[in-house]
């Protein structure tokens, strides 16, 4: 999901908002402090409204995060490195560079998030309790709060994957099973159906009940949902499909090699404009001394192209990430995940054999789906 800004790290795992947090941010403050807080606690001060609506919305994402930070951290406890969290318009996200490998793993990340806005709500809950009667403002806030974290914990619960409900689900169908892959299929199913049941409900809403942006808004989260259940099932179809080859399978030999000393305008006019080669190995003498891809040309100004000598451009050896020819193609997936590149050289004993890029996996994937094979 592009487009948004980095907060910072929390634990080692970014922190991100992406562009569209700020519409729902909007909205959730607008609705406290124009709606809820007047009609429930009449004869506020006016800007009180506001001051509280405002630290209301910003506890309630900071409840999200928290949520999102629980799955992440007892994801990372049972080997599921996350490599950060995007707060948006529909909540949060957590992204995983790998998928739990056991179905314990799964349950217990996938409940960890509801289990916190639990308990969270219980905190809120127990600070209404204490401040009720007391301090009027902070009990409202902290009630809100509690009910609101409860909401996200039972709507999280619903059995759809990819919401964590979803997610237990497969857990114990897996469990049950012994079947990754015929859990995925199941709970992506349930996923789309419960999609559809929320799609199908906005529109009663709003006909039946003349509740437009509610019933809109439903149709809305039943939409994403439809949409990432889809995508969860094509992922999982891809790494099963990738499960059981190895990287010398799954390389290609098409790329080149060059020479270090030659400057980029040479290496555009010779290799890149006519040959249409993308990707280069820099050797010398038959050693890897760097990679260079189109990604670093661009990277120099055109006008300097013909001082630039490869070699000042390119990632050298000693910071490439290799893959080994008889790793799991599965695996070197996921390395690129994690390190967030798009080719890695296979090399066996110092010696560069081949090449896996996202493009030719993708291909691999293409050309097995095609031929069913
Ligand atoms: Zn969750």
């Amino acid at each position: 999901m592009g487009g948004g800004f980095n907060l910072g790290k929390v634990f080692g795992i970014q922190v991100r908002l992406h562009f569209t947090w700020f519409i729902i941010f909007f909205l959730v403050t607008i609705s406290l402090s124009w709606q809820f807080f007047p009609a429930s606690y009449p004869g506020w001060n006016q800007s009180l409204y506001w001051v509280i609506g405002i630290i209301t919305s910003l506890l309630f994402f900071a409840s999200v995060l928290a949520h999102e930070l629980a799955h992440s951290l007892v994801g990372r406890v049972n080997g599921i490195p996350i490599k950060s969290i995007t707060l948006f318009i529909f909540g949060g996200i957590a992204q995983m560079t790998k998928e739990a490998t056991k179905a314990g793993a799964e349950l217990k990340m996938a409940i960890a998030g509801p289990a916190c806005s639990l308990v969270l709500g219980g905190i809120f809950a127990l600070l209404w309790w204490l401040t009720r009667g007391v301090i009027e403002p902070v009990a409202a806030m902290a009630f809100w709060l509690a009910w609101i974290n409860v909401v996200l914990a039972v709507f999280n619960m619903i059995p759809g994957f990819p919401l964590d409900g979803g997610r237990v689900f497969r857990s114990l169908v897996w469990r049950f099973t012994g079947n990754y892959q015929r859990a995925t299929r199941i709970a992506t199913r349930l996923g789309q159906g419960v999609a559809y049941a929320f799609i199908l409900g906005g529109i009663l809403i709003m006909f039946l009940l003349q509740e437009w942006l509610g019933g809109l808004w439903i149709i809305f989260i039943g939409w994403f949902l439809q949409y990432a259940a889809s995508v969860s099932y094509r992922q999982a179809q891809q790494r099963e499909a990738l499960h059981g080859f190895t990287a010398a399978q799954v390389m290609t030999s098409d790329y080149m090699a060059i020479p270090s000393n030659i400057t980029v305008s040479q290496l555009v006019q010779e290799h890149v404009l006519f040959k249409g080669h993308r990707l280069f190995l820099v050797t010398d003498a038959g050693e890897v001394r760097g990679m260079v891809t189109m990604h670093h040309i661009k990277s120099v100004p055109q006008s300097n192209w013909d001082m630039t000598p490869v070699e000042k451009i390119m990632v050298p050896a000693d910071q490439l990430k290799v893959v080994r020819p008889e790793q799991d193609a599965l695996s070197v997936l996921e390395q690129m995940d994690e390190n967030d590149i798009n080719q890695m050289p296979v090399v066996n004993e110092r010696r560069v054999i081949g090449l896996i890029t996202r493009d030719n996996l993708a291909r691999f994937l293409r050309t097995r789906a095609e031929l069913r094979v």
